[in-house]
């Protein structure tokens, strides 16, 4: 954490890309975790376009179980060492595979969420944008037509959040991927347009011989100790 606080310091503009692996120290599972929500269905099956046209009902039921959980959980250490760090001006967005809108709750300001957010839907008939509490019915516009999540569903194009993620990692110095496996297309090649990767993944990632910095550790452990590192004890950094 010394070496990447030190590559922190000496970027310009340093950009996080998260992935489910941020979040698992909050008691929600990754797609490749032992146990848990997954462990009943196939998320690519689950949370696909063809089921949820295929069985509206059956697909909101899975859905709103997914929502209550996500309610449930908290912002834990590394969500809340990131909002620091864009507090004190070393990151400039955030960039999230995740659905749970736990950097939102941690305080991260510029958050954009590439594969969407489980909280927010539209309408399939006018398109009207509203927000998605748990319901054991199926959610309905006023309008009477069924709302569908604003998550990206597999078998979806990416939202234009995507592209605004990718002219962020263009201009990055340093993108610092946390919790990803990057062997989710296309979100896996943002990384690749910055200057410089750094990794805090606990498994090994295709790109680890890329990064200039790679930890295997738990991101809500590493993270406090990154803080250490660059004395952020509640200070702002002060602008040049
Ligand atoms: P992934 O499941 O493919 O990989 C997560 C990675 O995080 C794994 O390589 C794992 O080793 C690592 N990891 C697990 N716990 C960690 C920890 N405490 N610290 C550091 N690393 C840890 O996740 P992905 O690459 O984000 O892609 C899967 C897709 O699933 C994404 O599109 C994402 O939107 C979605 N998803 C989201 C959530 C969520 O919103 N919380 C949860 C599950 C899946």
């Amino acid at each position: 954490m010394e070496t990447l606080a030190k590559l922190i310091k000496e970027s310009n503009y340093t950009v996080v890309l998260t992935g489910a692996g941020v979040s698992t120290g909050s008691g929600i599972p990754d797609f490749r975790g032992p146990k848990g929500l997954w462990q009943q269905v196939d998320p690519m099956d689950a949370l696909s376009t063809m089921a949820f046209y295929r069985d509206p009902k059956g697909f909101y039921d899975f859905y709103f179980h997914m929502l209550s959980e996500f309610e449930k959980a908290e912002p834990n250490k590394a969500h809340l060492a990131i909002a620091k760090l864009e507090e004190a001006g070393y990151v400039k967005a955030v960039i999230t595979q995740n659905i749970d809108e736990l950097h939102q709750r941690a305080g991260s300001k510029r958050v954009l969420e590439i594969h969407g957010t489980t909280f927010a839907g539209y309408c399939l008939e006018c398109q009207k944008e509203s927000p998605l509490l748990f319901s054991t019915t199926l959610p309905k516009c006023i309008c009477g037509g069924l709302i569908r999540p604003k998550v990206v569903l597999f078998g979806d194009g990416m939202p234009e959040t995507y592209l605004e993620a990718e002219e962020e990692t263009h201009k990055a110095d340093l993108v610092l991927v946390i919790g990803s496996s990057l062997a989710v297309s296309p979100a896996c090649f943002l990384p690749l347009h910055a200057k410089k990767m750094a990794i805090i993944n606990l498994e090994p990632t295709p790109y680890d011989d890329r990064a200039v910095s790679v930890s295997h550790k738990k991101a809500e452990d590493e993270l406090p100790k990154l803080l250490q590192f660059l004395d952020l004890e509640g200070q702002k950094r002060q602008e040049a």
